[in-house]
């Protein structure tokens, strides 16, 4: 009983956890309107935002419980990359968030190496991969992809990212948005350079 408890008051913190989180992506434009979603694991369940919900002002009522491998209709339309993503690593917390500059630079590049301090520690590169949306070749991508270096970048889409709680998740989609940005400046500069 005292361990069922203290389980409802681990998924509590997170889910307050999680509504802060769609706070924090928008105040970093990581997410506009209705886009992106969040999750947590749980036991052998995960919580996530329900589909079409606003993650800025997310509310208990905006996430929906599925058990781990399974599908409700509820749910975000990106279910099956966060179940693929829990279903291959240890990770308790998943972001899918968007952000103007790495979608811009995925049009452009395949892979970029951050020249920012942040991004050469953190990230080493940024890969730029692609897929059908909704589709299980794309989740099977994204989630190799987070295994290996723990975020994902899909062309012309936007971030995933998980960690073990979200700070860690949102840590790391910042890190990849600012490099984009750093990255998307400095090009632009130089080009504008060559201009004059
Ligand atoms: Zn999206």
């Amino acid at each position: 009983m005292a361990k069922a408890f203290k389980a409802r008051g681990i998924v509590v913190l997170m889910l307050e956890s999680a509504i802060e989180t769609g706070k924090r992506l928008a105040h970093q434009h990581l997410i506009d309107g209705s886009s992106g979603n969040l999750s947590f694991r749980h036991g052998l369940k995960i919580t996530i935002t329900k589909t079409g919900v606003m993650l800025d002002s997310l509310k208990p009522d905006d996430f929906v419980e599925v058990e781990l491998g399974k599908r409700d209709p509820k749910a975000s339309s990106d279910l099956a990359v966060h179940q693929q993503i829990y279903d291959e690593t240890d990770y308790n917390a998943v972001i899918h968030c968007h952000g103007a500059y790495n979608v811009a630079l995925s049009f452009v590049e395949d892979e970029i190496v951050p020249i920012d301090l942040e991004g050469t520690i953190f990230l080493k590169r940024i890969r730029f991969i692609e897929g059908r949306f909704g589709s299980e070749e794309l989740a099977e991508r994204i989630a190799k992809e987070i295994k290996e270096i723990g975020f994902a970048v899909v062309r012309g889409h936007g971030i995933y990212t998980a960690g073990r709680n979200f700070d860690e998740a949102l840590k790391l989609a910042g890190f990849v948005e600012h490099s984009c940005k750093v990255y998307y400046l400095t090009k632009l500069f130089s080009l504008l350079g060559r201009l004059r």
